[in-house]
């Protein structure tokens, strides 16, 4: 089972990533965790991922693909797993198809966090004072948005025409929201 989660910056994917994780028994594939454990690393290509993610810019496709690659072949994976954070444009949609081995058989469903501009941004702002994660500046959450709008936000439409779009409206508590998803990834039987 391949499961694909996208939301904006701030819309809880993380938090709902680790439900499903823990309900549907599957290994976490986050490329915003790999970054910043690659980030932390004090070597130039640590300090190059850095330099994109503290902007607010996307990381190549190459590097990702190299991630999700390596990370699909872990004996872990073998059944599937939730792939966050990827992909995070049509592009890298596109590549992902043929990256993923035959036996997993395509993916099982994508479920997309909707959530109003304003209440996202009020999210992150708040989260900037507690964990201080250093792309949670203003200008980089501005810029955040912007890729998302404009990259990430066509990935939708291609998934709704392929019936495999699972949308939720991700204002509400963590639990209502994992509610909705159970739900919705029920219909999709
Ligand atoms: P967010 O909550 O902003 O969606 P993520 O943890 O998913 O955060 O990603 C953090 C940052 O890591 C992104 O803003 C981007 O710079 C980089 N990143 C993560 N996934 C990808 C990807 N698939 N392609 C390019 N860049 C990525």
């Amino acid at each position: 089972m391949i499961i694909i989660l996208i939301g904006p910056p701030g819309s809880g994917k993380g938090t709902q990533a680790a439900k499903l994780v823990d309900f549907y028994r599957i290994p976490h594939l986050s490329t915003g965790e790999m970054l910043r454990a690659a980030k932390r690393q004090d070597s130039p290509l640590g300090r190059q991922i850095a330099d994109v993610i503290d902007r607010g810019q996307l990381v190549g496709d190459d590097l990702i693909m190299q991630l999700v690659e390596q990370r699909l072949a872990q004996p872990d994976c073998q059944n599937g797993c939730l792939l966050d954070g990827v992909p995070r444009t049509v592009q890298q949609a596109k590549l992902l198809d043929g990256k993923l081995p035959n036996r997993l058989g395509g993916i099982s469903a994508v479920v997309a966090l909707e959530v109003p501009q304003q209440e996202v941004v009020r999210r992150l702002m708040a989260r900037a004072e507690i964990e201080g994660r250093a792309d949670d500046t203003p200008q980089t959450i501005q810029k955040r948005m912007e890729v998302y709008e404009q990259l990430t936000a066509p990935l939708l439409e291609l998934y709704r025409q392929r019936g495999l779009l699972c949308s939720v409206d991700a204002v509400g508590s963590p639990d209502q929201v994992f509610g909705r998803i159970q739900g919705s990834l029920r219909k999709k039987g």
